[in-house]
């Protein structure tokens, strides 16, 4: 099936599996993926390296004219680095998450962030997830999703995630986390967490992933009206 260059926005709660529905997806159209999440949080990696967060979450104001000199690109495809260091492990750990989202309710850090996406996609072809692509950073995006799911449901995937990676996760504190971290990021200021008018919705409590997969490819060949038969004439 040939899609032509658009922008794919997935947004939604804390663990709803974004990231991993728009891998899929940029798989199988070959398009660019691009984690947002992964930019908010290392920039809270950033902060706490530097001094520059307190434990209970109070920002020195000197933060902003620090990140002018922060270089935060993704290599090897979606490996998010700090200058020459590969951060990624780092800015999954539960103390960077205990952060981000007071450091993602900053106006300035926001305006940050989103240059820089916006300096990563230029090339067009892109899939990107996080809280307010479809609402603030790409809002004439072609296809918009926004997904949810139970809290206990999506709290158990990030503790099997992290029990994965050889952490020690309490359930609870997981549980607790996703829903500070979901009200926070509903409730903020600057580009809140909420569905665009125009987004799909795709509730995943009950779904498995090959589902989800095959409901995002309806949803984008309905959109085209694309057939996926060889000789089928749309396709050219
Ligand atoms: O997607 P992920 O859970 O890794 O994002 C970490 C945090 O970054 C979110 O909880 C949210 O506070 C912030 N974020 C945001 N806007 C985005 C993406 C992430 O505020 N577009």
């Amino acid at each position: 099936m040939k899609i032509p260059d658009i922008t794919i926005a997935v947004d939604g709660f804390s663990s709803t599996g974004k990231s991993t529905l728009a891998r899929l997806i940029a798989q199988r159209f070959d398009f660019l993926y691009l984690d947002s999440g992964a930019m908010y949080r290392g920039v809270t990696l950033f902060a706490q390296e530097q001094g520059l967060i307190s434990p209970d979450n109070v920002i020195d104001p000197a933060l902003e004219a620090a990140l002018e000199g922060l270089d935060l690109h993704f290599a090897q495809g979606t490996v998010l680095y700090m200058g020459e260091r590969n951060i990624e492990k780092q800015i999954r750990s539960m103390e960077v998450s205990a952060q981000v989202s007071p450091i993602a309710a900053v106006p300035y850090v926001r305006r940050y962030v989103d240059r820089r996406l916006h300096e990563f996609s230029a090339a067009g072809r892109v899939v990107m997830d996080g809280r307010d692509i479809g609402t603030t950073v790409f809002p004439n995006a072609e296809i918009k999703v926004f997904m949810t799911a139970r809290p206990e449901v999506r709290a158990q995937r990030r503790f099997d995630e992290l029990a994965g990676k050889g952490e020690n996760p309490v359930f609870e504190e997981v549980l607790k986390n996703l829903e500070e971290r979901d009200y926070i990021d509903s409730h903020r200021e600057t580009s809140p967490l909420r569905r665009a008018e125009d987004a799909f919705v795709l509730d995943n409590s009950e779904m498995g992933l090959t589902d989800e997969v095959a409901w995002a490819e309806g949803l984008i060949r309905g959109k085209f009206l694309l057939l996926d038969a060889p000789d089928a004439p749309a396709n050219d």
